[in-house]
């Protein structure tokens, strides 16, 4: 398996980090998409990639730290420019395959929405421009970023809608327009719809993730997420679709090197 969407470089790994991956490796899951989230972030997904051969990484401005990027008018702020300046470069690094985590999070409001829009549409551009997909972070504003991206224009190499959680609407949007959804933990939670939109999905548009070190799978609410908890997500997907975990291991990390072009070797 493939983990699509972690965060290894946070504090909460250090003290572990090899062990870590060790335990990935013993649950099946061999491949890691370390995601960043800011330019010190950013840096750091790419100086673990480039140490590591099992790790790949992404460069991005959330849009929590889109205040970085623009003012609460949606101004771009005169630093915008070298922090796009700095992803470009970052993104020169062979282990970069996607721009992200973007996106619009309207549930936190931690970046004045205008911020948020500007920070996006400038990222949207830079993924075209370095011909990278991008990986989004939408949070109660599927609505609007799903309009937005259509406005600007679709990202050229698409990408993956981080920790789905949109309706069929939503659904029906990635699906025509060739987006995948990474699916995480919270597929295991009760109450969730998030099964309901893995059956009308279907395999060909699922990546597993898990959003480590937030978003623990059953049984492991309330503690630390981390890459090896992919299995039980995929367990879960296979349960739903009515397969065994090997065929949803095997597709899903087919969709992973697909969309990020990655060679046979990662993650195997
Ligand atoms: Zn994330």
């Amino acid at each position: 398996m493939i983990d699509s969407h972690c965060h290894l470089n946070r504090d909460e790994f250090a003290a572990d980090r090899q062990a870590v991956l060790d335990a990935a490796a013993a649950a099946g899951v061999h491949g890691f998409l370390n995601v960043g989230y800011d330019p010190a972030t950013s840096r750091a997904s790419v100086a673990m990639a480039e140490a590591d051969p099992r790790i790949l990484a992404t460069v991005g401005v959330h849009p929590h730290d889109a205040g970085l990027m623009a003012d609460a008018a949606g101004q771009p702020r005169l630093q915008a420019a070298a922090i796009l300046a700095e992803l470009k470069e970052l993104a020169r690094s062979p282990r970069v395959v996607a721009v992200g985590e973007i996106g619009l999070d309207f549930f936190r409001d931690l970046s004045p929405r205008p911020a948020q829009r500007t920070a996006l549409a400038l990222q949207l551009s830079l993924a075209d421009e370095l011909d990278l997909p991008v990986v989004f972070h939408v949070r109660d504003a599927w609505d609007e970023t799903l309009a937005l991206v259509d406005e600007l224009g679709v990202p050229r190499r698409r990408g993956v809608l981080h920790a789905f959680a949109g309706d069929a609407r939503a659904l029906g949007w990635a699906r025509e327009r060739g987006f995948l959804l990474g699916i995480g933990g919270p597929v295991t939670y009760k109450n969730s719809t998030l099964p309901e939109r893995v059956v009308e999905a279907g395999l060909d548009m699922l990546l597993l993730e898990t959003d480590a070190p937030w978003l623990p799978p059953v049984p492991h609410r309330g503690s630390r997420n981390e890459p090896a908890f992919a299995a039980l997500t995929c367990a879960r997907v296979a349960e739903l679709l009515g397969l065994e975990p090997a065929a949803v291991d095997e597709a899903t990390s087919a969709n992973f090197r697909a969309l990020f072009r990655t060679d046979g070797d990662f993650g195997a």
